[in-house]
C-alpha cells in the first residue's frame, strides 16, 4: 500500500508443560500496515495462551487454590486477575488487542464437566478479538470444537488445517481475520503446529498443511 510499510509481529508462543500436556502448538502472526511515520500509530497486544480452563486461580503447582492460600496471596492467575488486567490496560492504552494462542480447553474439571461450553463463556467475557485453534481443542473431537468455535465470540483463526474430511468444522474458523484498530487494518494469522494430528489426544479426519514448514 502506497505511503505505507508492512511489518511482521510474532507473538506466538511455544513452550512445554510439566505436568500432562505435552506442548503448546499455536502460533500467531500479526501483519500491520503501518503508517511510515511511526509515531503515528501506536498498539497495544495483549496476548494468552495455554489457560487450559483455569479459569479460577491456582495455586503454585497449577492445582485447585485452597481458601487459606487465596487468603494469604498464595495463589496465581485465574479469569478475575485476568479481567483486571485487561481492563486496566484497556483504560490507560489506545488501540489494545487481545489475542489468545490456543489451548483453552483441557486441564480442570471446568473442561470435564462443560467441555468447551466454559471455555467460550469465560473467553466471551473478557471479549478477545481473535483466537488461535490449539492442539488440545482437539481432545475430545471435531464436534465438540465446532461446538466451541460456534458459541465464541472472537474470531478463531487457523492458517494450515485442512478440515475437507471433517465438515463439522467448516465455516467456524478462518485462515486469518482482518481487525480494524485505531484506524488500521490489522491482519492476524493463526497456524496450528503440524504434529497436531498425533499429540492431541482427540480423533479426527483433518489434516495439518505443512504450509509452514519451519521457523
Ligand atoms: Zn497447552
Amino acid at each position: 500500500m502506497e505511503g505505507k510499510r508492512t511489518a511482521w509481529c510474532f507473538t506466538g508462543t511455544y513452550s512445554k508443560h510439566t505436568n500432562f500436556f505435552i506442548q503448546i502448538t499455536i502460533l500467531f502472526f500479526i501483519l500491520v500496515n503501518l503508517p511510515l511515520n511511526d509515531a503515528a500509530f501506536s498498539m497495544t497486544i495483549l496476548h494468552t495462551s495455554d489457560i487450559h480452563a483455569r479459569f479460577q486461580e491456582a495455586d503454585k503447582y497449577a492445582g485447585t487454590c485452597s481458601v487459606e492460600e487465596s487468603d494469604n496471596g498464595e495463589c496465581y492467575g485465574g479469569f478475575a486477575r485476568l479481567a483486571s488486567a485487561i481492563k486496566d490496560t484497556r483504560q490507560a492504552e489506545n488501540n489494545v488487542v487481545l489475542l489468545d494462542a490456543g489451548d483453552v480447553f483441557q486441564g480442570t474439571l471446568w473442561f470435564t464437566v462443560y467441555k468447551g461450553r466454559a471455555s467460550s463463556y469465560f473467553m466471551n467475557l473478557l471479549g478477545y478479538d481473535a483466537q488461535a485453534v490449539g492442539n488440545h481443542e482437539f481432545d475430545i473431537g471435531p464436534s465438540a470444537l465446532a461446538d466451541y468455535l460456534r458459541e465464541l465470540n472472537a474470531s478463531a483463526v487457523s492458517a494450515n488445517m485442512d478440515v475437507s474430511q471433517e465438515p463439522v468444522l467448516e465455516d467456524h474458523y478462518t485462515p486469518s481475520v482482518v481487525l480494524t484498530v485505531g484506524g488500521e487494518r490489522i491482519g492476524v494469522i493463526g497456524y496450528v503446529l503440524p504434529r497436531t494430528k498425533k499429540i492431541s489426544r482427540g480423533t479426527g479426519k483433518y489434516a495439518i498443511l505443512y504450509l509452514i514448514s519451519r521457523f
